[in-house]
C-alpha cells in the first residue's frame, strides 16, 4: 500500500491469509528512504508551482515527455542516478532552482516520482514479492490526497497511467492488480471500528480532513447494512469540496501575538527593554518582530509541538523561545499555553467552517439526514493532542446544535488518520474489498440492464440509485461497449492477494 500526500509519502507491504486477513507486515514504519513528499515540490495555490532543480527540465525533456507505451527505464543506469540527484540531494545545497507551471512538466515530475517509488521498493521487496515474479498475487493499493491529485495530473486514471508506465505494477497481467483512491474513500470501516458505530442505511455523513491550509469535506452516503456476518460498512461519496482556510501555522502565531500584545505575562524582557519607558516597549511590538516571531514560533510549533515526538516534554513543561532576532526578550509557555491561546480560537474558527456547511445550501445544506460529522485532524501528527482538539470541537458542536436546532453528531476520529490507514496483524487492510469484488460505483440504470448478466458481481439495488462492485470484468465490459466490440472476455478473474 502506498499513500501519497504533500506532507508524507508511505510505503506498506503485507502478505495475506486466504481470507484475505494480514499474516505478516514486512515493514512497520511505512517510511520510503530518502524521498521527500511531494509538498517538498508543489505549491498549490490558484494554480500549481513546480518548484524543482534547474536539470530536471532537460532531463524531462529528453526522458518523461514522450510516449507513455514507449517509456523504460529498466537498464539505464544514468536516468536512475539523475532521478535521485533530483529528488533526494537536498534542494538548498546551492544548486540552482526553477519554478514552473506547465502542466507538462508538473505530471513528468509524478512520473519520474513514481519511478524511484518503483526503484526504490524494489529493492526492499522481499524475494516472493518481486515485480516479475509471474505467479504471485499481488495488489497494489494508491491512495493520494485528492488536493494533490486536482492540481497535478487531474484524474485517477491519470495516475494510472503514470504507475503503468513507471514499472511498479505490471499492466495487463491477471495477478498484479492496483487500485487507486483518494484519501478518505472507503474510510468508513475503520472509523467504524474506532468508535463501535452501525450507521443506519441510506443515511450520510460528512467526513472532514483538516488540512494545514485548507479542508476536505466530503459527504458520504452509506449504501450497504451491517449484518451478523458483516459488519463492516460501505459508502459512496456524493459530493466533495475543498475549502480554503488561513494557513493553520500563520493563525496559530496571530493567536498567540495577539495574546502577547494584549498581556505581555509570558515574555522575559530583556535589560534593554525592561524599563518603565513605555515608548521601548510598544517598540517591542514592531512589524519587523512580528515578522521574525511568527518564524520562530512556526517552526517551534511545527517541530515541537505538532510532531509526534515520543521523547517530547509534557504538556506542563515550560518552552522558552526568543521573541525576536535583535535582542534577548524571550516567550515562556507550556504546550497547555499553546492549546488555550493558540488553538482554541483557531479550531473554533474551523469548527465554524464544518459545522456551517451543514446549512449552507451551496455545500450541504439540501442533505437532510446527515447523521454524523466525523473530522480527522491531518495538520498534526502529536497523538497526545486529539484529546484537547476533540474537545474544543466537540464542545464547539454542542454548542452549534442547540444553537441552530440540528442533531448532527460531530465527532473528532480519535486516532490520527495515520493510525487508521496502517496495516494490522489479522485484520483485512482497508482496501481488501476492492480486490475481491471490485471498487463500488454508482451506475445509471441502462447501463446496469446490459451489465445484469454478469453473475459474479454483487448488486445493491437501493430505490432508484444502483451500485455494483466493479470487478477487472465489469470495468473491461463497459469499455469494450465504448469501443463498439462486444467481445466479452470469458476467462476467471483470480482473486487477489494484497
Ligand atoms: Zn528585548
Amino acid at each position: 500500500m502506498t499513500h501519497i500526500s504533500l506532507g508524507s509519502t508511505l510505503f506498506t507491504y503485507s502478505l495475506l491469509d486466504e481470507d484475505g486477513s494480514i499474516q505478516q507486515i514486512f515493514n512497520n514504519d511505512g517510511q520510503v528512504v530518502n524521498l521527500p513528499p511531494l509538498g517538498h515540490f508543489y505549491t498549490l495555490s490558484n494554480t500549481t508551482t513546480l518548484n524543482v532543480k534547474e536539470r530536471f527540465i532537460p532531463f524531462a525533456e529528453k526522458y518523461f515527455l514522450g510516449d507513455l507505451d514507449d517509456f523504460n527505464v529498466d537498464d539505464n543506469v544514468f536516468m536512475k542516478d539523475e532521478i535521485k540527484a533530483i529528488l533526494t540531494k537536498h534542494l538548498s545545497t546551492g544548486e540552482l532552482l526553477v519554478s514552473t507551471n506547465n502542466p507538462k512538466y508538473i505530471k513528468a515530475f509524478i512520473l519520474m516520482y513514481m519511478v524511484y517509488i518503483k526503484e526504490d521498493i524494489s529493492h526492499k521487496l522481499p524475494d516472493q514479492l518481486i515485480f516479475d515474479h509471474m505467479d504471485t498475487k499481488i495488489g497494489y493499493a494508491v491512495s493520494i490526497e485528492s488536493m494533490l491529485l486536482n492540481n497535478t495530473i487531474g484524474t485517477k486514471d491519470n495516475l494510472l497511467d503514470l504507475i503503468y508506465a513507471s514499472g511498479l505494477v505490471l499492466k495487463d497481467n491477471d495477478y498484479k492488480k492496483l487500485r487507486i483512491t483518494t484519501q478518505g474513500e472507503r474510510i468508513l470501516p475503520a472509523i467504524q471500528k474506532s468508535l463501535k458505530l452501525e450507521l443506519p442505511l441510506k443515511s450520510y455523513f460528512l467526513l472532514c480532513q483538516l488540512h494545514e491550509d485548507y479542508v476536505q469535506l466530503s459527504l458520504h452516503q452509506v449504501v450497504t447494512a451491517s449484518t451478523s456476518e458483516e459488519k463492516e460498512q460501505e459508502s459512496i461519496i456524493v459530493q466533495d469540496e475543498i475549502v480554503a482556510i488561513p494557513n493553520i501555522y500563520d493563525s496559530l502565531c496571530e493567536s498567540m501575538w495577539y495574546n502577547l500584545v494584549q498581556n505581555s505575562s509570558l515574555i522575559e524582557l530583556c535589560e534593554m527593554h525592561n524599563t518603565s519607558d513605555k515608548s521601548k516597549i510598544l517598540d517591542l511590538f514592531s512589524s519587523k518582530t512580528k515578522k521574525e516571531f511568527f518564524i520562530i514560533l512556526g517552526v517551534h510549533i511545527s517541530d515541537n509541538v505538532l510532531q509526534n515526538n515520543p521523547g517530547a516534554q509534557s504538556k506542563s513543561d515550560t518552552y522558552v523561545v526568543k521573541l525576536n532576532n535583535s535582542c534577548n526578550c524571550k516567550v515562556h509557555f507550556t504546550t497547555a499555553d499553546i492549546i488555550d491561546i493558540s488553538c482554541t480560537p483557531v479550531l473554533q474558527d474551523i469548527a465554524c467552517t464544518l459545522y456551517g456547511s451543514l446549512l449552507n445550501k451551496e455545500l450541504f445544506g439540501n442533505y437532510m439526514n446527515i447523521d454524523y460529522l466525523f473530522s480527522f485532524i491531518r495538520f498534526s501528527s502529536n497523538p497526545q493532542l486529539q484529546y484537547a482538539f476533540s474537545r474544543i470541537l466537540e464542545e464547539e458542536a454542542d454548542d452549534f446544535n442547540l444553537e441552530l436546532g440540528i442533531d448532527t453528531c460531530c465527532l473528532l476520529v480519535p486516532e490520527l488518520f495515520s493510525q487508521l490507514i496502517q496495516p494490522v496483524i489479522a485484520q483485512r487492510p482497508l482496501c481488501y474489498k476492492d480486490f475481491k469484488i471490485g471498487a463500488l460505483q454508482q451506475v445509471s440504470i441502462s447501463k446496469f440492464e446490459t451489465m445484469n448478466y454478469l453473475e459474479d458481481n454483487e448488486t445493491l439495488n437501493r430505490g432508484d440509485n444502483i451500485y455494483q462492485h466493479f470487478s477487472d470484468t465489469c470495468l473491461y465490459l463497459e469499455y469494450a461497449f465504448k469501443n463498439q466490440d462486444v467481445d466479452v472476455p470469458s476467462a476467471q478473474i483470480p482473486e487477489m492477494k494484497t
